[in-house]
């Protein structure tokens, strides 16, 4: 249950005074429905009023703070004019604009003959100055009320800064004081201070620095928020392994065997990760490992000797891959070793129906089947398993931790588990969302590969790069091409795949094949083999290629609307060629004109085939949030931090968390209710509920 001293921060913002329904449903759309959500609303901006000029020496343009004498007021001349009170200084003349504003109202805030404070936006008008609606105007004994330094907060349509800005403060206002998660050393080391007065300060900037990330204020939060993020991490990554797995060894017999079939040496990162992954396995903890590589790592190879582990010692090894073509792929480069070692492969899809089906299931849990592939399909309830000792799941970001735990929960007691992800993800982000698995990363690939020829041009070169595609296919190579959506989209300009096929179709005929996400299986699969096979030249495609497609003969890579596509997107495209011997060649289509953004993506793709530096560029260029395939991943939002400038903060919370679960693994300890005071205000409970069943 939430800690009492907790429920005025996660109390709906309807409780606060000023804030009723219409205001309510502005703010939640702006920010969130409860008081937190507007305390991590932070101010994105500031008004400075200290400056003080003369009304001659004032800016336009700018806010300035004037002490002016009130000479005239001026009705408006129509119902719908303005309503002018002329004021002045020794330097010169300035007016304030009132639209329909009472005037017995005017008369008594701006009587004639008084001196007043004027503080709002200067505006130049028929050569004049006006200021229109003054933010305050107060009489000089009442200076301090204004406002000297006001947050400018990031607003949606219909709510006003000044309604926003008092609801916050009511927020503010009934802030509770929380117990203390941080040890008072760190605190005193990073000027920081208790979370409520640090709160406060994030909301109280005096001046640009205090806007800045690296403000104190909101470091301590950010930091609070990467502290909760990892502890939660911890304790889920504490629990599972607590759910021990059972050593599996295996004597080596069957990967042996493989060694002397496979035609090629494994890479240096190849043998470590393989061995990194037999010590998990060899371990009595349960095995939670995500192995990273890029597009042509050759992940494939490591995943088979963790199965083939696990069939050495009589159990079986499951492959879940996210698509039907790829779980096809991968079966079919496994039949071969699979039979040449004597072992039984199946392959489970939803396509598999009614007897064939009960027959698959049958094999499974009967144990006859020793290797698995599969798609979601073996995720289903009358799917058992005989002896499942290790879950491969491939290109993870297609599936969510749920299913990661469904498979794994498929082998009676914990299975190991190994992740394997083609997306590069960059280092700060596997640390937040993959907190709870240790990291293998094929950082080198294998040898032989010639770079890719990558060139970025413009579409109105379309029919040049269509001839030499000619060219090329004269001398025997196949050809890539993808288009971004596959129908008519209400946007015209989009060239859909199905058009293209089309008008390529014309020019090359019958060697120009289409595939696309709305075709049945059966039609994907034709398509592929005939590519395969070589009896299509081009293909024409949806990004139902980015995952995993493999046919060595295809060099060229053609992608319309380069501009569209996010970088790591870009590079998996790109890797489905370049894996043959012949020198590939990718080319990137675009539409004029090109956003900034956009061009630094082609250059980066242009410039570099290295996926972990594409991700870390994509991070910078999109920020975390916008990372392709991140958000379906359930990766972590932050309200506060910011991963690129809090990288240090990160690491720093990693470690506290780390030695927190070290010395107080159930969280009972001395520190415990602020830990977790902590974990519910960043709405980590579910990290809590884990040490309750635990
Ligand atoms: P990934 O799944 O990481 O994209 P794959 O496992 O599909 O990569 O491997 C890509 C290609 O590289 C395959 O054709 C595979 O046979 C080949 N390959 C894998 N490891 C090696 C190696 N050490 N040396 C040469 N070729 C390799
Ligand atoms: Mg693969």
């Amino acid at each position: 249950m939430r800690p009492e001293v907790l429920f005025p921060v996660f109390a709906s913002v309807t409780t606060l005074p000023g804030v009723g329904p219409r205001m309510a449903k502005l703010i939640e759309r702006l920010a969130g429905g409860k008081v937190a959500d507007l305390c991590w609303h932070l101010p994105a901006g500031l008004i400075d009023r200290r400056f003080a000029p003369n009304v001659a020496d004032a800016p336009i343009g700018a806010v300035a703070t004037l002490t002016v004498r009130v000479d005239r007021h001026e009705k408006p001349h129509s119902t719908r004019g303005p309503y002018r009170v002329i004021c002045a200084d020794e330097t010169g003349f300035i007016s304030l604009v009132y639209f329909s504003a009472r005037d017995d109202y005017l008369r008594k805030l701006l009587p004639e003959g008084s001196v007043r404070i004027v503080s709002g936006v200067v505006e130049e008008f028929n050569g004049g100055r006006q200021m229109n609606h003054p933010d305050y105007v107060v009489s000089v004994e009442n200076r301090a009320s204004v406002q000297i330094v006001e947050p400018v907060y990031p607003l949606t349509a219909g709510l006003s800064p000044k309604i926003l800005t008092k609801a916050i403060r009511a927020a503010l206002a009934q802030l509770p004081s929380l117990p203390e998660w941080t040890p008072a050393e760190l605190l005193s080391a990073r000027g920081w201070r208790p979370w409520a007065d640090a709160l406060r300060a994030a909301h109280s900037p005096e001046t640009m620095d205090d806007l800045a990330p690296s403000a104190p204020a909101r470091e301590r939060l950010a930091y609070d928020e990467l502290l909760a993020n990892q502890l939660a991490l911890a304790l889920v990554r504490t629990r599972m392994r607590r759910a021990r797995g059972r050593p599996v060894r295996g004597d080596g017999r069957l990967r042996s065997r493989l060694a002397a079939l496979l035609p090629y040496r494994l890479t240096n990162a190849q043998q470590t990760a393989i061995d990194e992954i037999l010590a998990d396995m060899a371990s009595p903890d349960r095995m939670l490992r995500l192995l990273q590589g890029d597009v042509g790592s050759g992940k494939t190879v490591v995943a088979l000797h963790a199965m083939l582990a696990a069939v050495e010692e009589g159990a079986q090894g499951a492959l879940l891959a996210p698509t039907e073509i790829l779980a096809r792929q991968h079966f079919q480069t496994l039949l071969p070793f699979a039979d040449q070692l004597g072992l039984r492969i199946k392959l489970l899809t939803g396509r598999d129906k009614g007897k064939a089906r009960e027959t698959l299931l049958a094999d499974i849990a009967s144990g006859t089947a020793n290797i698995i592939v599969g798609t979601h399909a073996l995720l289903q309830d009358d799917v058992a398993f005989h002896d499942l000792a290790v879950a491969v799941i491939d290109e993870q970001h297609r599936f969510g931790v749920h299913q990661r735990l469904t498979l794994s929960a498929k082998g009676g007691g914990p299975v190991d588990v190994l992740v394997m992800t083609a997306t590069p993800i960059p280092r700060t982000l596997t640390l937040t969302s993959y907190g709870d698995m240790d990291v293998s990363r094929l950082t080198e690939k294998p040898p032989g590969r010639t770079p890719i020829d990558t060139r970025a041009v413009p579409a109105t070169r379309l029919d040049e790069v269509v001839s030499g595609l000619e060219r090329a296919m004269g001398r025997g190579a196949q050809a890539y091409w993808v288009c971004p959506l596959v129908e008519e989209s209400e946007v015209l300009d989009v060239a859909a795949a199905e058009q293209r096929h089309e008008a390529l179709q014309k020019r090359f005929g019958d060697r120009v094949g289409l595939l696309h996400g709305k075709m049945k299986s059966a039609e994907k699969d034709a398509v592929m083999a005939r590519f395969s096979a070589g009896e299509l030249t081009i293909l024409v495609a949806t990004t139902v290629i980015e995952v995993g497609v493999d046919v060595p003969n295809a060099s060229i890579m053609v992608i319309e609307h380069a501009e569209r596509f996010g970088l790591a997107q870009l590079h998996q495209l790109r890797g489905r060629v370049g894996r043959g011997s012949e020198k590939s060649s990718c080319i990137l289509l675009y539409g004029s004109p090109l956003s900034e953004t956009a061009q630094q993506r082609l250059k980066v793709i242009r410039d570099t085939d290295d996926g972990f530096v594409i991700a870390e560029e994509d991070l910078r260029l999109r920020g975390a949030g916008e990372l392709l395939g991140t958000r379906q991943s359930g990766m972590p939002r932050f309200r506060v931090a910011d991963l690129e400038v809090h990288g240090d903060l990160l690491a720093l919370a990693r470690e506290e968390a780390t030695r927190i679960l070290a010395q107080d693994p159930q969280l009972k300890g001395p520190r415990s209710d602020a830990l977790r005071v902590l974990l519910y205000l960043f709405e980590r409970d579910a990290a809590i509920r884990y040490l309750a069943s635990g």
